[in-house]
């Protein structure tokens, strides 16, 4: 992630470059008493899209904030590489989910990038045929089934997405224990929350940007004030205000949005003084992310006989499976998707294993010829990247109400946000910007009781 070299990074590197030092900042203020002595009403920690999405709401009320990012980048799970093959690759997410009610979609719209719809429906492979109509059917039929199934049990007790999937769901059972677990959240069924699946919003319709959406995130940070390399080590609380410590000094503030990931917050690199409350170290614990990386291949000439973005799924027998969305923006990159316990495993190993395991299983569904095709590769591994470390969050059994949890205050003083603290399109994008705009949102209603009311959302449509 700190290692790309965009042209559209320039942007933000401006933005950091108009802010000075931390130490600076302070020691040229005139505070008046009970004002931060550097002059910022709120910082933010993280400029990934839910750090953005507040920095913009704070700057739009007319107040000061300053966005504290520990890696090279801004963007987070949201990174666009055109250095790799030449073309728009987005490293983290890349789709916008339901993008008539994505404000990030929105906003890209706006700023005149190429959004555009994803084909409708996704294909199903069986061995080396696609399933004919009534094997579709017979799937879909199982589908149903088991999002009926987890919204029944979880109306009576927060179990395991596994122990809530109907028994008779017969040959489709594997297939669907990914989809809707390493696919949809990055992890197992054992693993996950059926009431927070069961409450996720809907994510089928989905849209792509030409430029890629980690472009879009850059181009949303362009006013706003970042420092990057600058991780966050401490915030003291316990007084008036916050103070934020970082290697580069110490920067006071009314009150401070966290961002960093849950998994980045369970491993102590930010320590909090005095110590968060159980309650919202419980929540953390939680709300752990999930493995899901991209083993992204250059196959020329289409050898897979796919259309653009087309998303396809086999029928398996186990956790050894993958998603295929191929040719991605009409062009030679096709992407295998991997996650759950599985993908982890085999991300651990390192990128060779992971691309060797993509050219096998392609090979499997559609034929020899495909490793001849294959050129340039590339795989992620997120769960490496020191300032994310997954790459969703998934309740664990009995941890929904976490992410209520996650969205209370710290005295006033301290707002989580991010998309672990959203409760239905915890995940995504959308969910990410969401949890950050209402974080700032209720931080200025503290520091700033006039600040705006928020704006309704519009509706998601539920799982
Ligand atoms: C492979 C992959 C594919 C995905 N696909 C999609 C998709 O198609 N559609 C979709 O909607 N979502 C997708 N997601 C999820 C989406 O990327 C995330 O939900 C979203 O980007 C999270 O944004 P965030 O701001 O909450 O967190 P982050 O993006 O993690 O931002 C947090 C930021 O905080 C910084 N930070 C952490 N600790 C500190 C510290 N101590 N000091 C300073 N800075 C710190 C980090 O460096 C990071 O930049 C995907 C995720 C992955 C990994």
């Amino acid at each position: 992630m700190s290692r790309l070299t965009r042209r559209s990074f320039l942007t933000a590197a401006g933005a950091v470059a108009a802010s000075p030092a931390l130490g600076a900042t302070q020691q040229k203020s005139k505070a008046t008493p009970g004002e931060p002595r550097s002059g910022v009403d709120i910082v933010i920690i993280g400029a990934g899209v839910a750090g953005i999405a507040a920095a913009r709401r704070i700057l739009a009320a007319g107040r000061k904030c300053m966005v504290l990012e520990a890696s090279g980048t801004v963007g987070g799970r949201c990174i666009t590489d055109t250095a790799l093959f030449g073309v728009p690759y987005d490293r983290g997410a890349r789709a916008f989910h339901t993008p008539e009610a994505n404000p990030v979609a929105r906003l890209a719209l706006q700023n005149r990038f190429d959004i555009y719809p994803a084909p409708p429906g996704q294909r199903m492979r069986i061995t080396r045929r696609y399933a004919r109509e009534g094997e579709m059917e017979d799937m879909l039929s199982a589908m149903v089934r088991a999002n009926a199934a987890l919204s029944e049990a979880s109306r009576k007790a927060d179990v395991a997405a596994a122990q809530a999937l109907p028994k008779d769901i017969g040959e489709w059972r594997s297939t669907i224990e990914f989809m809707m677990g390493p696919y949809f959240c990055g992890k197992d069924l054992a693993e996950v929350s059926a009431a927070d699946l069961s409450r996720a919003a809907e994510r089928d319709v989905q849209a792509y940007c030409r430029q890629g959406l980690g472009a879009v995130v850059v181009k949303l940070a362009t006013d706003v004030p970042v420092r990057l390399s600058t991780p966050a080590t401490r915030i003291a609380w316990g007084g008036r205000g916050v103070e934020v410590e970082t290697a580069q000094g110490t920067i006071d503030a009314r009150a401070a949005i966290v961002t960093a990931s849950t998994n980045v917050l369970a491993t102590g690199k930010l320590r909090f003084a005095p110590e968060l409350p159980k309650r919202q170290l419980d929540a953390i614990e939680r709300l752990k992310l999930g493995s899901y990386d991209h083993v992204t291949l250059e196959l020329a000439g289409n050898p897979l006989g796919l259309r653009s973005d087309e998303l396809v799924f086999e029928r398996s027998s186990g956790p050894r499976t993958a998603a295929l969305l191929a040719n991605m923006s009409g062009s030679t990159l096709c992407t295998v998707d991997i996650g759950g316990k599985f993908g982890r495993d085999l991300a651990a190993k390192g990128a060779k294993d992971m691309v060797a395991f993509a050219l096998d299983w392609l090979d499997n569904l559609y034929g020899a010829g495909l490793k001849r095709a294959a050129g340039r590769s590339h795989a992620t591994n997120w769960n490496q990247e020191p300032w994310v470390l997954g790459a969703m969050s998934a309740a664990a059994p009995g941890g929904q109400f976490a992410r209520r949890s996650l969205m209370e205050s710290i005295n006033n003083r301290i707002w989580f946000a991010g998309e672990a603290v959203h409760e239905r399109l915890w995940g995504t994008v959308g969910g990410a910007w969401e949890s950050g705009d209402r974080a700032a949102i209720a931080a200025l209603r503290v520091i700033a009781p006039s600040a705006p009311e928020p704006k309704q959302q519009p509706k998601q449509p539920k799982r």
